[in-house]
């Protein structure tokens, strides 16, 4: 957008810009496919010497309006949607790393990243190194090989609520010649930036609060345009040397800060089809309209509840980086002064078994596997998401055995707090 609008202004105003008599609401461009005039035209488009859509599986007109939209919140250069927040944290990867290459991953990581990055990436021949991000630079300085190509980590962990030390992180993996990815599904644009800290690459599952109100799967990566990939022309030749999938095309010479992104469109979706349906996009244009309300009443709420949990008898421990006892509160104060985000974990007391009793006793709050949402929701991820670890490895990623994973929604909060309180009395 030529204007510097806030962010509340860009969640309605930005992407589709209709000209004179178009729609003033984006369309659903429900179409695979796009008409030219001259085959001529057509071939200039396949080889990438003009831009212009053809095949919705590359590129769809709604899908890149909605990208454009969150390009512009994050303030990156280039932004692509992608079917799930699977696909964008796999494709963010692959983009640049391939058989015989290494990634440093924070162990807090999303379990479905962690499976991806350390089970099904190793199959295809890139290895990872799991490193705990509260670790001092020097032991994290030790993970790096080679063959390094990015590290991966979370603004904040779903569901550990660990906040990354941004800064600490984009100096280590700039000091090692490779970019820093990160998954920004938890604190959303609206309430961090992680370019501003040095971070390169942005993931989201848009699944979570940028859609909102649980209706659509998908995903999103932003880049920065802040990487020199063209400086290190060995550690990166998918990017910087010729393309023979597509004429021979060098994409940071042609592309320049758009040649990551670039690249992701027409080699890896191209090949791999992990497109957002258009009708998938639209809902989430929606949805991101409101994202800056419902963050702050996610926030809102999710403090309220957390005091109150912190305040019961029965809680033994509440995790939440807005409270003052949490390890996390001065890194969220800096890198998300307006709040972090509306998911909360505490264990009971009781324990393991006390947390699935109360979770039964809960009426308003439901029991599923979704999180970021506007309706509140409990999950323990050692039963759940989180079922294919040992009591070790759920430690590590951050995840007790007796965590209750709470989302607060943004109903009232009062209600909230009486739904939890009729289930605590009960157990
Ligand atoms: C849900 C989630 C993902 C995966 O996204 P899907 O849209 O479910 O594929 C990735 N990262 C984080 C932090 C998530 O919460």
């Amino acid at each position: 957008m030529s204007k510097n609008y806030e962010k509340e202004t860009i969640c309605i105003q930005s992407g589709w810009k209709p000209k004179n008599g178009e729609p003033r609401v984006l369309p659903i461009y429900q179409s695979t496919t796009f008409k030219y005039d001259s085959s001529e035209q057509m071939g200039r488009l396949f080889d990438l010497e003009e831009s212009g859509y053809f095949y919705t599986r590359l590129q769809n007109p709604t899908n890149d309006c909605v990208a454009a939209k969150i390009c512009e919140l994050e303030g990156g250069v280039a932004a692509m949607l992608t079917s799930s927040g699977q696909a964008a944290t796999y494709y963010a990867v692959f983009n640049i790393c391939e058989a015989g290459d290494h990634v440093v991953l924070s162990s807090t990581v999303y379990g479905g990243t962690y499976n991806l990055l350390t089970c099904t990436m190793k199959k295809m021949g890139i290895e990872c190194t799991v490193v705990d991000p509260d670790a001092p630079e020097e032991e994290l300085n030790r993970a790096f090989k080679d063959n390094t190509k990015c590290v991966f980590a979370e603004t904040i962990a779903n569901p550990a609520l660990v906040v990354l030390d941004i800064e600490k992180f984009a100096r280590i993996a700039h000091s090692h010649n490779v970019p820093l990815i990160v998954d920004n599904t938890f604190a959303t644009p609206i309430n961090c930036n992680p370019f501003k800290w040095g971070a390169d690459i942005i993931t989201h599952s848009t699944t979570k609060y940028m859609d909102g109100h649980a209706m659509s799967v998908g995903g999103c990566i932003v880049d920065s345009g802040n990487f020199d990939w063209a400086a290190y022309p060995d550690k990166f030749p998918g990017l910087c040397t010729p393309d023979e999938s597509y004429h021979g095309i060098t994409y940071t010479e042609k592309f320049g800060k758009a040649a990551y992104i670039t690249k992701a469109t027409s080699q890896l979706m191209r090949d791999l089809g992990s497109i957002q349906s258009p009708q998938n996009a639209f809902l989430l244009n929606v949805g991101l309209e409101t994202l800056p309300l419902r963050v702050e009443r996610h926030c809102y709420n999710a403090t309220k509840v957390a005091e109150y949990l912190e305040a019961h008898e029965k809680v033994a421990w509440v995790n939440y980086p807005a409270l003052k006892s949490n390890k996390y509160h001065e890194l969220a104060k800096k890198y998300m002064p307006n709040g972090s985000c509306g998911v909360i974990s505490f264990g009971l007391k009781g324990g393991r078994q006390a947390a699935s009793d109360m979770m039964d006793k809960l009426e308003l709050a439901a029991i599923v596997t979704h999180v970021a949402d506007a309706r509140t929701c409990v999950l323990h991820p050692a039963s759940h998401t989180h079922r294919q670890m040992n009591d070790e490895q759920l430690i590590e990623a951050g995840v007790a055995p007796d965590m209750i994973r709470l989302s607060v929604g943004i109903e009232n909060v009062k209600d909230i707090i009486a739904d939890l309180e009729q289930a605590l009395e009960k157990i």
